[in-house]
Parts: structure tokens; sequence; C-alpha cells
């Protein structure tokens, strides 16, 4: 496995992080997670927006464009001889001293890292999710914003080990409102009366790209999508519930908190947005290996 790191592509063994890393000493960094689909970099002008908007909040200036950025994901990629997988892109402040000053850090760390992933088993797509909702409340905007998507990930390790405590593979967490907000690692949707309903950024949610995407699809097939608020109420009346995620891509959730979600199947508007989605990762995104590109012989 080769990895980029600060301008080298190295490998494995080489690609190593001092412990004076503040991304390491205190979480200090930002990061995306990218899928790659059939010889293309899914959705990453979009990655890569937010990463910048990620850094850019936390007052971290990367020292790359995101042309130079895109050109390291795409050769991580090649570099690997990879044409589908998950690429991991990271800026951390870099090395300073124990103190927390980012003044001490004087150059990011940059590592790309990008493997071959299935998150889920097949069966699990078919089936769909159960789930339960978790007393860890995801972190309030004014404190750490879960829109930056920042290496600080406990609050949602924290929801992670309730969920991993009872035997379920995601959890939903509420934001101090007592609103729904999202999964550990994915976003959440209900269908109810043909509307597809997803909570807006203010309630504290990270704005996943899978997110903007089953919107812009469903939009496009005449579904009326609404941004807005909801609670646990809405999901366990839903006729259907799915979540998004880079790496859980669209998957039906069936069961929450012991309560099956309509008949206890995935729905109908979910299949349908699974597929349209499944359709989209054929075409969109940078090719990797262009010379592969159908109808481009050399
Ligand atoms: N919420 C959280 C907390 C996440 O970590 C992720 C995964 N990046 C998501 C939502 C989904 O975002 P995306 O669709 O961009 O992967």
């Amino acid at each position: 496995m080769i990895i980029y790191l600060d301008g080298e592509f190295v490998p494995k063994e080489r690609a190593v992080v001092s412990v004076f890393d503040h991304g390491l000493l205190y979480g200090d960094g930002v990061f995306e997670g990218i899928r790659a689909y059939h010889n293309r970099v899914f959705k990453l002008r979009e990655h890569l927006d937010r990463l910048y908007d990620s850094a850019r909040t936390i007052a971290l200036e990367v020292p790359l464009t995101k042309d130079e950025m895109q050109e390291i994901v795409l050769e991580t990629m090649r570099r690997n001889n990879l044409r589908e997988g998950y690429i991991r892109l990271v800026i951390t402040r870099g090395v300073g001293d124990l103190g927390l000053d980012p003044r001490k850090c004087k150059k990011p760390t940059i590592f790309c890292i990008a493997a071959s992933i299935q998150l889920y088993p097949d069966e699990l797509y078919e089936k769909g999710l159960e789930v339960i909702t978790v007393s860890t409340r995801r972190n309030i905007p004014s404190a750490v914003n879960p829109r930056v998507k920042s290496l600080n990930y406990l609050n949602n390790i924290f929801a992670k080990l309730e969920a991993n405590l009872v035997g379920v593979p995601e959890a939903i967490m509420l934001n101090n409102e007592n609103y729904v907000a999202e999964a550990t690692g994915d976003n959440i949707f209900i269908v109810k009366n043909g509307v597809l309903i997803t909570p807006p950024n203010y309630v504290g949610i990270l704005e996943g790209i899978t997110r903007n995407t089953v919107i812009d699809i469903a939009r496009q097939r005449g579904i009326t999508v609404e941004e807005k608020v909801f609670t646990l109420f809405d999901v366990y009346t839903a006729d259907e519930c799915f979540f998004t995620g880079t790496a859980a891509e669209v998957i039906p959730v069936v069961k929450v908190d012991g309560r099956p979600i309509a008949d206890g199947k995935p729905g109908e508007m979910t299949w349908e947005l699974i597929a349209a989605f499944r359709e989209l990762t054929k075409v969109d995104g940078p090719l990797i290996f262009p010379e592969e590109a159908a109808g481009c012989y050399s």
C-alpha cells in the first residue's frame, strides 16, 4: 500500500507521523472520507470544498490548491492501482509542542490513504439496519460545530460505544433539544406520506455529501424534499427510514429502538433512491485512469 504523506508517496511502513503532531495530541485537524467507483472519484469536488471549508473554520491554512489536492487523491488511487475504494484525506495542524497553541505548528501534515472497503455486508442492504437512539447528544454547534469534519470524533465514538453495548451497527443521535440529528457516521432521512424529510444543518449535523446527493436525486425525480426538524415520534411513525454516508451509501433502516418502521421492511422510495444513487456513481467525478474510459482508445 502506497500512502501520500507531505509531498511524497511512501510505502505504508514509512507513512508515520510525529507524536508531537497536534492532530494526534488534540484532534486538531480536518479530514474527508471519499469513495471511488467505476474508475471515478465520486463527488470529489464536493469533498474538497467541504475539506477546505472545515479547514477555514478551524483557521488552518491549506498550503495546496484544490486542484493540487485533487491530483493527490487521484495519484494515490493510481499508485495503488485502485479503480474503486475508500479514500481518507487528512490535514492536521502539524507538529507543535505539548501546548495547545496552534501558532507553534508551522506546517500542516497532509496525508491520503486509499483502500478497498465494504462497510456492511450485502445482506444488510437487502434487509435493512436495526438501530437504537443513544443517550449521547450530538455536539452543540456553538461548541464543536458538527458541520466541521474535524478529527475530533469523540462525540460520535461515545455514541458508537452505546450501540456496541446492545449489538447494533449504528445509532441515532439527538441534539440537545431532543430533535433527531444524525447517526454516528451517517445522515438520517425519513419518508412520510410521500415526502422525504431530513434534518437541516442548524440542528447540528455534518452536511453529508451523500445526503446532498440524495436530496438532488430525489428532487430530480419529482419527490418533495423537506429539510426540517423532527423528533423520535416522527421516526417511529415514519413510512420509511434510511441512512446516507460515503461509507454506508444509502442503507435502509427497518427498526429503531425495537419499533419496526412501517412493516419492518425497506420501503419503495428507499429502493428507488438506492438504485438512482448507484447509477450516479457510474458517471460522477473525475476519472482515475482516463485512458481506460469507455470510448477512449489509444
Ligand atoms: N455524519 C457524520 C457524523 C459523518 O461522519 C458522516 C460521514 N462522513 C456523515 C454524516 C455522512 O457524510 P457523507 O455523506 O459526506 O459521507
